[in-house]
């Protein structure tokens, strides 16, 4: 039984894997700020992925049920009840995310062979804070996680890029190194080629460039 009062069983079966066409398609993953993922694939074609709104609107509800919770006095009856919707809100969010996260890796392992993502490290995770943080980091690693078992049942190759390949320092169309760049950058033209390019939509073709 977990939190919200709800119970579960677990039933362990054998299976084969699910058989899918061997495809051409390879992808670069970029994680984002404002978008949850950003990808391109060797077609050209540009996805960006935005967080569900009802994860948001979730979040807000949990907040408020979180403060409503400590106004209740201790060892109360209104105080246990106030504990169990926080934990209804806390399970609602992360059914929302899963799903999305469901959804999203199975799109992407569907679709490509190659699947380039960034390495999760410290440094990417600390812009994840400066936005919604509990919708952030709890998601990249369980998309990373999905992403990473669903392309073994498929047969689809995962590359991580180093952790300190710069996906977001090099022109994608040109490959020149531009210098680091604060996060508020969001755009920019290169100064070599006079390309103009979206942050993320750039590191996404630069992590496709890793795919050979
Ligand atoms: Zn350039």
């Amino acid at each position: 039984m977990n939190k919200s009062g709800k119970y579960f069983v677990s039933i362990l079966v054998k299976s084969e894997d699910e058989a899918v066409e061997i495809t051409k398609r390879k992808i670069g993953i970029d994680l984002g700020i404002s978008d949850f993922a950003i990808t391109t694939n060797d077609l050209g074609e540009i996805e960006k992925h935005k967080n569900p709104k009802q994860l948001y609107k979730a979040e807000k509800q949990l907040k408020k049920a979180q403060r409503s919770l400590s106004r209740k006095q201790k060892g109360g009856k209104n105080r246990s009840k106030a504990r169990l919707q926080v934990a209804k809100k806390h399970e609602k969010i992360a059914n929302q995310r899963k799903d999305f996260l469901d959804k999203l890796t199975k799109k992407i392992t569907d679709e490509n062979q190659v699947i380039v993502i960034e390495t999760l490290s410290t440094q990417n995770l600390m812009k994840n804070h400066k936005l919604a943080k509990s919708i952030g980091d709890a998601g990249w690693y369980e998309f990373v996680r999905q992403l990473e078992y669903k392309a073994e049942q498929k047969g689809r190759t995962i590359i991580k890029a180093d952790r300190f390949y710069p996906s977001s320092q090099i022109c994608s169309a040109c490959g020149h190194r531009d210098g680091k760049k604060p996060l508020h950058i969001r755009e920019w033209e290169c100064p070599n080629c006079g390309e103009y390019l979206d942050r993320d939509i750039n590191a996404s073709k630069n992590l496709l460039a890793l795919a050979k």
